[in-house]
């Protein structure tokens, strides 16, 4: 089954072209990096996969529907997710679970990442790695069946990483599917199923990690890729 469809999607922000003429499939079951530059457009993929935005040409589907049909079924963590202030853990993830119909029990879920002993705490004083932790925890309290994480592990340290990583493939073995995106080359390789390179709105590859760095490392393809499209693309222009 197909999770992700985007059909020649382009973005625009009045001059700016944030996708250009997008395709990406995501299939059931994959993990998927997403790989690009500041500003290549990773972000604004979310934002239309999420409903969060309109694409300006081209489609979008998700779980076979237009995004808003599918935002019950779909976690995420953002990069400008907020919390509240004076919350504990537990009550903020008691809360979220409510709009789901089937919502994971709240104590299960804070084990699940590794939060329970944190559970009574307010959300203020969690440390950046086990906020990231506690964002999950609100991604993965409806049982999505896709979660869109935006560098999810920026603010971990490589102990946290990997746990992270492994409840995130917990909840793949649950039968979710994730796309995700990071700038550490290192993480997608070793989480990936797939990794997708973007920039400037488009897509450059498309690969299992082991295609793309058959002859060099990842950092080196990632590099040669990106250069080669700044070169022939450069600032300001718009296509
Ligand atoms: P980063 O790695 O820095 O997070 P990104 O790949 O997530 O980057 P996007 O945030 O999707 O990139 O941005 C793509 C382009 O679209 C950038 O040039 C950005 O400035 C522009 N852009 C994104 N959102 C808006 C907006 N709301 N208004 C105007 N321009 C925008």
């Amino acid at each position: 089954m197909t999770v992700i469809e985007m059909s020649a999607v382009t973005k625009e922000y009045g001059a700016v072209r944030a996708l250009d003429g997008l395709d990406l499939r995501v299939e059931r079951g994959e993990i998927v990096a997403l790989l690009g530059p500041n500003g290549a457009g990773k972000t604004t993929t979310f934002e239309l996969l999420l409903d969060l935005a309109r694409p300006t040409r081209g489609d979008v589907a998700v779980l076979g529907g237009a995004p808003a049909t599918a935002r019950g079924r779909v976690g995420a963590m953002l990069q400008s997710a907020g919390l509240p202030e004076q919350v504990t853990v537990r009550e903020l993830v008691r809360l979220v679970g409510r709009s789901y119909p089937a919502a994971v029990p709240t104590d299960e879920l804070l084990r699940r990442v590794s939060l329970h002993e944190r559970a009574s705490r307010v959300v203020t004083s969690l440390s950046g790695g086990e906020r990231q932790r506690l964002l999950l925890a609100m991604a993965l309290v409806g049982e999505p069946e896709l979660l869109l994480l935006d560098e999810p592990t920026a603010a971990m340290d490589v102990a946290s990483r990997r746990a992270f990583w492994a409840q995130a493939r917990t909840a793949v073995g649950h039968g979710a599917t994730i796309l995700f995106a990071t700038h550490d080359m290192a993480e997608a390789q070793g989480v990936a199923d797939r990794i997708l390179v973007m920039a400037r709105g488009r897509l450059l590859a498309d690969a299992p990690p082991a295609e793309l760095v058959a002859d060099d490392d990842l950092e080196a393809v990632f590099l040669a890729l990106t250069e080669e499209i700044s070169a022939a693309h450069p600032e300001g222009a718009l296509s």
